[in-house]
């Protein structure tokens, strides 16, 4: 039987309640057996003052202990170089060929996706799912074109195909980024409404995004 799998891309630098919130989201309207969230890999020596790659991945597993359908994978991680979305769907599609994927982003990706590398590679092995994100809309920059071509309006005509669609998402809206936590956290604790009290205490353990 076919399975069907959100994936949710990102640097989880650190990862946020509109993270978790979307995945679970996007989990339950779109009736997936699983949305795993994926963390890229960063170098080592990058210049923001972040988390490592395995402590990004271990936030995220605190971030998703309650919920037994949002899992992480490591995919990116466990490559040690840059990856592409289209790479990682490749090899998805490899590893598990009875599985059908969705890749889930947020409005602010949509507005600059001509621009990743072989996006219509990514839209041949998937279908996106477009999570609305404050400051961002439909209007903006490549998103009217994609829509107007790869629009779908529902969950039920989406999963009559396999891929190539991309479905706008009426979920809650978090005013929530992660450069914002990072900058908050170099001056203040910046509370358990953008953070689950377990990635607060885990980044306070490790003394991370310091100054
Ligand atoms: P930064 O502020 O550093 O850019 P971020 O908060 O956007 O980080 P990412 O890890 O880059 O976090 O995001 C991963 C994915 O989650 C992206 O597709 C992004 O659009 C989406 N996303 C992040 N935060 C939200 C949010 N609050 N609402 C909806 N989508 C979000």
């Amino acid at each position: 039987m076919t399975k069907h799998i959100g994936i949710l891309g990102g640097t989880f630098d650190p990862v946020h309640l509109g993270h978790v919130s979307c995945a679970r989201f996007v989990q339950q309207h779109c009736q997936l057996d699983e949305v795993r969230l994926m963390p890229c890999h960063l170098p080592a020596h990058r210049a923001t003052p972040g988390a490592t790659s395995e402590q990004r991945a271990a936030m995220v597993t605190l971030a998703i202990q309650s919920y037994p359908r949002l899992s992480l994978e490591r995919l990116e991680l466990d490559k040690q170089s840059a990856s592409y979305t289209a790479d990682s769907l490749a090899l998805l599609t490899h590893r598990e060929p009875n599985s059908r994927f969705y890749f889930i982003i947020g409005m602010d990706s949509l507005c600059y996706f001509q621009q990743w590398k072989d996006w219509q590679g990514i839209l041949k092995q998937a279908h996106i799912l477009v999570c609305q994100r404050p400051g961002y809309s439909a209007a903006e920059g490549d998103a009217p074109f994609l829509l107007l071509h790869y629009g779908i309006n529902n969950v039920t005509s989406l999963k009559q195909v396999s891929a190539g669609k991309i479905l706008l998402l009426d979920n809650p809206l978090h005013a929530i980024s992660a450069s914002h936590i990072r900058q908050q956290l170099v001056s203040a604790n910046p509370g358990t409404d953008t953070l689950d009290p377990v990635v607060l205490n885990y980044i306070a353990t490790q003394q991370l995004y310091q100054a």
